[in-house]
């Protein structure tokens, strides 16, 4: 913590606290593990429930060259705010905005050909006549987005040479995704890699020269060093989140959670035993007790899937989601306990005092961390701490 970061005492229902200082040391580390490599940012659905504007201006303090998002106007946002530097975006449907795109100097990311048409079509009508800037996906095996090879990767990649040299696009980058970086040894990792650098070949050897080849997101540039190449695109890790207990907590990698969410206990009331609790009585008090209300829902995110089993601490100890949770709140048994109304619940954060994390909640819901935090509803404000660079 610096000395100018405002104390976070402000009587909120609830906050998500956005440590940025805990981002730009992320991003720090992430580019210690791939030294030869850029590291883009991924700021997508808000920089996964973070804040975009905040979270990108920090990452790029902290070194990263790229900004990254699945649709245009998510990139189209960070340039209007005055995000410098080069900025991909991946998601496009029929119709554009192909041609703001290129006039706000976007990358943008081409799967087929009907997209190559669009982009090129968009980049003979802008007023500056600056070239598109293309990046080919190709699918080496997620089965999701990106150009199949074989025929249809040397259709696009033709085409997109033909538009190259008639000045319309300039063919900036060449990239994949992958579909089990987080399970270190899926023989799907060695067979993808293999098909990106046979789908690089094939368009090299044509004439194709890329400034960037990538695949690695934030489990591979985590553990898999030869999927570097010349740029990693890393999302959750930037959170200091682990993609997935499986390869190891964030301290394993240097990296810390960086939001902490918490709210302020609303009601504390005692009750004999054997009544019931929440929606649908899902909960019956054991005894004679004490109940804390809660003032979050699934309306800001809390799942509702992680009724009677999400953990939350007040007063330094884990309580458990007492059962539905509600659209707006959800009530935890004290056991006895009277803490003062206002006393903060932390659901979660980086887990050093005691706290549980968004992993903690995932396992709860039976999801990933990705989704706790990337849900966190519009309705809870986010607290930046540490905005200065001296962290
Ligand atoms: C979301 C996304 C990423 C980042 O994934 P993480 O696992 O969060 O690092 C990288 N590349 C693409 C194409 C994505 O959609």
């Amino acid at each position: 913590m610096t000395e100018n970061a405002p104390p976070p005492t402000a009587p909120l229902r609830a906050r998500a606290e956005i440590d940025l200082a805990a981002l730009r040391a992320n991003v720090r580390a992430l580019r210690a593990l791939a030294p030869g490599a850029e590291l883009m940012a991924v700021v997508k659905s808000d920089a996964y429930g973070h804040g975009a504007l905040p979270c990108a201006r920090a990452a790029v303090e902290a070194g990263a060259t790229w900004l990254g998002t699945a649709t245009p106007e998510e990139a189209l946002a960070l340039r209007a705010a005055g995000l410098p530097g080069r900025i991909m975006c991946w998601l496009w449907t029929p119709g554009g905005p192909w041609r703001e795109a290129i006039e706000a100097d976007l990358d943008v990311s081409v799967s087929g050909m009907w997209a190559l048409d669009e982009v090129t079509s968009a980049a003979r009508q802008t007023r500056t006549g600056t070239p598109a800037r293309v990046q080919l996906k190709a699918d080496t095996g997620l089965g999701r987005g990106g150009c199949q090879p074989g025929d249809d990767w040397a259709e696009l990649v033709d085409a997109a040479l033909r538009a190259e040299w008639e000045g319309l696009i300039r063919i900036t980058g060449l990239w994949s995704h992958f579909a089990c970086a987080d399970e270190p040894g899926h023989p799907s990792i060695e067979a993808q890699l293999t098909r990106f650098r046979e789908m690089l070949s094939y368009a090299e050897n044509l004439g194709v020269r890329p400034e960037v080849r990538h695949i690695a997101n934030s489990p591979a540039t985590l553990t898999l060093p030869e999927s570097h190449f010349d740029l990693v695109r890393a999302g959750i890790a930037v959170y200091g989140i682990s993609p997935s207990p499986e390869i190891g907590g964030p301290a394993d990698f240097g990296l810390r959670p960086v939001m902490t969410l918490s709210a302020s206990v609303a009601l504390v009331k005692h009750v004999p035993g054997g009544h019931g609790v929440s929606y649908g009585h899902h909960y019956t008090t054991p005894g004679e007790t004490t109940l804390g209300l809660v003032p979050v829902g699934y309306a800001d995110g809390i799942p509702r899937h992680a009724s009677g089993t999400g953990p939350v601490m007040i007063g330094g100890k884990w309580r458990t989601v007492a059962g539905r949770v509600a659209m707006d709140q959800f009530v935890v048994d004290l056991g006895g306990d009277e803490p003062a109304t206002g006393t903060e619940a932390v659901l979660f954060g980086p887990g050093d005092r005691g706290e549980p994390t968004a992993e903690d909640w995932a396992q709860a819901a039976g999801t990933i961390a990705y989704e706790i935090v990337t849900r966190i509803g519009t309705r809870v404000p986010r607290v930046y701490v540490n905005e200065g660079q001296a962290g």
